[in-house]
């Protein structure tokens, strides 16, 4: 036996050398600790009890037991991290998830500055390829982002206009009379051409990870206003810059500074709350008590989860509905490219967005988009190779590394792109805790909703409250910015 915490549970040490490894924490390998007699039901009990170890929860878990919380995170993979994960291609580290980070995003650069993390600068394509009608066009990468930028500024149009002069976090306040909208719909209204309407519908396939019918316009104009509505802007912001080594990194360092305790391949099955406090069960039928939990699991993974009572109205519809991304992220090492490409289609390709992620002399790195994971067989190289010679007739794949999201029961699809009409009638309410209980993750961010720093700024979110519910004080909305919507 390895430790006693003070309600007198025995605990023992995880033996599991790849979460060692992949931790390198060597020294901190205490905190890694599973129940002692696993595989019989057991009962433990902490102050909070934080469910998935993606950012939100690794963070609110650092947050908390960083001020003497007892905190244990339940975690149902074999590892942290959640929607993002390092790997290595050819030695370069690429990320088959969540890749790009930036200081226009205040919470993961704050998370950067704090461990002295370093950027690494994407390339910049010199070259721009796009398809329309099935006719391939090519020029310069500046030919190519000019004619994307005449489409989005006929694409926006006044009302954008109209939103840039609103500086609000509200999701409600600027935008309730286009939230019924998807993308679809607003191309489908406006003057464009058809060179515009296929660089569009590529570029909002490849942002909202899913067909223009499914997207949220809303979910888009964010993006857009986040960005600093510009192309370069948007661009920079989401595709610019990487964490060097790996959002790994980031990860290894939050878990190091915390002291907290983590329960890898423990998947939650039901949270209950009682008349005090709240009880989460996992699959293999252990339980374990606290005062408060944090469930950050992702939008699309939530009705798998049993909560008595159950959800309320908005966080039961946000479960039932979900969130739209449903497309593909891949990894393709290639040849016989000779310049650095930025590539789009429309959303009816299986790949919408190809860009050069490293040259290594006559080879190189592309990471491909797509609007549906169900469109095309990663695993297939002939079936890829077709995909990508539509856009590249030059290329010669000679790997893919991908991970399927969307099939994965631990995340139901990509970054969350929420539904239209979510933002107005459903963001607000997410963010409210139920008793005992907090909702977090990327989904429930006011900022940079469905990316890393929303993560974050959901863990800070969830943190305060549930230190505010342990003092015994009702964890009120916490919206930074509330209005009344139009
Ligand atoms: C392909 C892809 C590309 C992306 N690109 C970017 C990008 O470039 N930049 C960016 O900022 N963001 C990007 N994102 C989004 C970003 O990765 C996510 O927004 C962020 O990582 C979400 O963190 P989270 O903690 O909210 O959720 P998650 O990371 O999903 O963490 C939730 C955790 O809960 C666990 N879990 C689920 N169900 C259960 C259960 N029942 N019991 C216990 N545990 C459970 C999961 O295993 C997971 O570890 C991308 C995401 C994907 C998938």
């Amino acid at each position: 036996m390895d430790y006693v915490d003070p309600e007198g549970t025995p605990w023992t040490r995880l033996r599991w050398t790849s979460a060692i490894d992949r931790l390198r924490l060597i020294g901190r390998v205490h905190r890694l600790l599973i129940p002692q007699g696993k595989g019989e039901s057991m009962s433990s009990t902490a102050d909070v009890v934080v469910i998935g170890g993606g950012f939100a929860g690794i963070v609110a878990a650092r947050e908390l037991s960083l001020r003497g919380v007892r905190t244990v995170v339940l975690e149902g993979r074999d590892r942290l991290g959640g929607r993002t994960w390092s790997r290595e291609v050819a030695g370069h580290t690429v990320e088959l998830g969540g890749a790009w980070v930036h200081w226009t995003q205040p919470h993961v650069f704050a998370e950067i500055s704090r461990y002295g993390l370093e950027l690494l600068q994407s390339p910049t394509p010199d070259v721009g390829t796009w398809l329309v009608n099935g006719d391939l066009r090519t020029g310069p990468k500046q030919q190519l982002t000019t004619r994307l930028e005449s489409a989005l500024k006929k694409f926006w149009g006044a009302e954008v206009g109209e939103v840039n002069q609103l500086h609000s976090l509200d999701w409600a306040m600027p935008v309730s009379s286009l939230d019924q909208l998807t993308v679809q719909d607003r191309l489908d209204t406006t003057d464009l051409t058809d060179e515009d309407k296929a660089l569009l519908s590529g570029l909002f396939a490849t942002m909202g990870c899913g067909p223009c019918s499914s997207t949220s316009l809303v979910a888009m104009l964010r993006w857009w206003l986040l960005g600093g509505a510009t192309l370069d802007g948007v661009v920079a912001a989401t595709g610019g810059y990487k964490i060097r080594g790996g959002t790994g990194v980031l990860v290894d360092a939050i878990v190091a500074d915390g002291d907290f305790e983590v329960q890898l391949s423990t998947a939650v099955t039901r949270v209950e709350q009682m008349s005090q406090g709240i009880r989460v069960t996992t699959r293999t039928g252990d339980s374990y008590t606290a005062k408060v939990a944090v469930c950050t699991i992702p939008l699309n993974t939530m009705s798998a989860i049993d909560f008595s009572p159950a959800l309320s109205g908005a966080k039961a519809r946000a479960a039932r509905e979900g969130q739209s991304s449903c497309g593909l992220k891949a990894v393709i090492r290639l040849a016989g490219v000779a310049e650095q490409v930025s590539a789009f289609a429309p959303d009816t390709h299986p790949f919408t967005d190809l860009e050069t992620d490293w040259v290594d002399g006559a080879e190189q790195g592309m990471i491909a988009f797509g609007a549906r994971a169900d469109r095309l067989d990663l695993s297939d190289l002939d079936a890829v190779a077709a995909a990508v010679h539509t856009l590249l007739p030059q290329a010669e794949i000679l790997e893919v590394l991908s991970h399927d999201w969307v099939g994965d029961e631990y995340s139901r699809g990509t970054w969350t792109v929420l539904r239209p009409t979510h933002a107005t009638q459903i963001a607000a309410d997410l963010q409210r805790s139920e008793g005992p209980l907090i909702i977090a993750g990327d989904a429930t961010a006011s900022l940079w909703n469905g990316f890393i720093d929303g993560a974050i700024e959901s863990g800070l979110r969830a943190a305060r409250q549930a230190r505010s519910a342990l003092d015994g004080n009702a964890a009120g909305p916490e919206v930074l910015c509330e209005g009344t919507p139009r």
